[in-house]
């Protein structure tokens, strides 16, 4: 049974949008509907990201899209996250490299970097041209970045960097790499570096085994006494603070991001209810419990949806803070997943196959629960937000 997206819609959400979101959304609609739907399974088989499609996505504007020169759209930020929502509407590893490319390597540029940094970089890495990846994360320190154990230290007119990162998304495909390290020479304050990935000593290795975001690709990155210009420091960073301010941008489209993953997955399992029959030759969705399930779900995209569009007009207005991201991001993502299975069983037996989105979706959504801050960490966050208590 061929399944078309419909699009999700219960409360007239659209009619809080305006012309100019509206169409952003329907133009990223399309282009995942006609480029990346017919491509998905077969790279989500092969463990295969489709980099046939970073062009185009960079003619779009998808890359750094609500940055404003260098040649970025300048998009508002609900139109950024309308943007990741249908990106994974398609695919949670496609909308996780947009996500690097866009706010964790974009970002830091544009916000820490020199004007020679950001003219370097900006321009080629917003048509796609140039790719980018983050590395916070080392194999011992991921909820706690704090603790990191890469360290640069100034030996003449270079920095020379040493360590290790885990779990980096685009690690192996990029030409530059954002590292997070202390530096010894200024009482180990953490700073970012640009890492151009062709230097002696750097060595990106794909990670392989992974059951989730089999279309993105993940690395680890090793440094060993890389050296780099001093003008390669984001003059800017200075502290975690840096990396989390990254997170940040990060973490507002994930909230997005998710709510098209359960739209995909409600939108499919209701199509499907109706169609699949069981018992008196009735379909499925008129059992009660059945619509038990895509009642839930229903309700839960809606609540998600307009939280997630009420941060974004915050964001908009430069009133948005962590606090509020976090509860969009732990909320949208655990919803998202609680979908993506509640679809699957819907789904029955064809729920466990690739004919259909739902589990490569819920396979996916396991990872986004934990990069970004896990799911319990941003419980934390909030938690101290609302008691002034830290509790981590
Ligand atoms: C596919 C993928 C792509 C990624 N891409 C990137 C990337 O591009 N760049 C990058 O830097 N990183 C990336 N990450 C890493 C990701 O950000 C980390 O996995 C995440 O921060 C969690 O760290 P951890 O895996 O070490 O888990 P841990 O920190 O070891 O946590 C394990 C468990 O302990 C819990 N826990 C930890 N501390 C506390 C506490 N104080 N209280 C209660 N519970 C706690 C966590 O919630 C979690 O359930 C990626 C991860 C994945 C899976």
């Amino acid at each position: 049974m061929a399944i078309k997206f419909r699009g999700v819609d219960f409360i007239g959400f659209d009619t809080l949008l305006t012309d100019d979101e509206r169409l952003v959304r329907d133009t990223a609609r399309k282009f995942i509907e006609d480029n990346l739907i017919p491509i998905i399974e077969e790279c989500n088989r092969a463990g295969r990201f489709p980099r046939e499609l970073v062009k185009p996505m960079g003619e779009l504007g998808f890359f750094g899209a609500s940055l404003k020169g260098y040649g970025c759209a300048g998009m508002s930020n609900v139109e950024y996250g309308l943007v990741t929502q249908e990106l994974e509407r398609g695919d949670s590893g496609v909308r996780s490299f947009v996500s690097v490319q866009s706010a964790l390597v974009m970002y830091p540029i544009y916000a820490f970097g020199s004007d020679e940094q950001k003219q370097t970089w900006l321009p080629a890495m917003q048509n796609g041209e140039k790719l980018g990846c983050f590395g916070l994360t080392e194999p011992d320190f991921g909820s706690n970045p704090g603790g990191m154990r890469t360290r640069a230290r100034k030996v003449g007119n270079e920095y020379v960097l040493n360590g290790e990162k885990m779990w980096i998304t685009s690690g192996s495909i990029a030409d530059v790499a954002v590292i997070w390290a202390k530096l010894e020479d200024e009482d180990n304050t953490v700073r970012g570096f640009l890492v151009e990935t062709d230097r002696p000593g750097f060595r990106a290795e794909d990670i392989h085994g992974k059951w989730s975001l089999r279309a993105s690709v993940t690395s680890s990155l090793s440094l060993q006494d890389v050296g780099i210009p001093v003008s390669n420091l984001l003059p800017k960073s200075g502290g975690l603070k840096s990396p989390l301010m990254c997170l940040n941008q990060a973490r507002y489209g994930i909230a997005w991001g998710a709510v098209g993953a359960a739209m995909a997955c409600y939108d499919c399992a209701l199509q499907y209810s109706l169609f699949r029959k069981q018992f008196h030759d009735q379909p499925i969705a008129s059992h009660q419990l059945v619509q038990e399930k895509l009642a839930w779900m229903i309700t839960e995209v809606t609540k998600a949806q307009l939280l997630v569009l009420q941060v974004g007009r915050l964001k908009d207005q430069d009133k948005a803070q962590h606090q509020h991201i976090s509860m969009a991001k732990r909320n949208n993502v655990w919803m998202a997943l609680e979908c993506a299975r509640l679809s699957r069983d819907i789904l029955g037996a064809n729920g466990v196959a690739d004919e259909y989105p739902i589990f490569r979706h819920m396979a996916n959504l396991e990872s986004v629960k934990t990069y970004e801050g896990t799911h319990d960490i941003h419980t934390l966050i909030i938690g101290q937000s609302v008691t002034g208590i830290d509790a981590f």
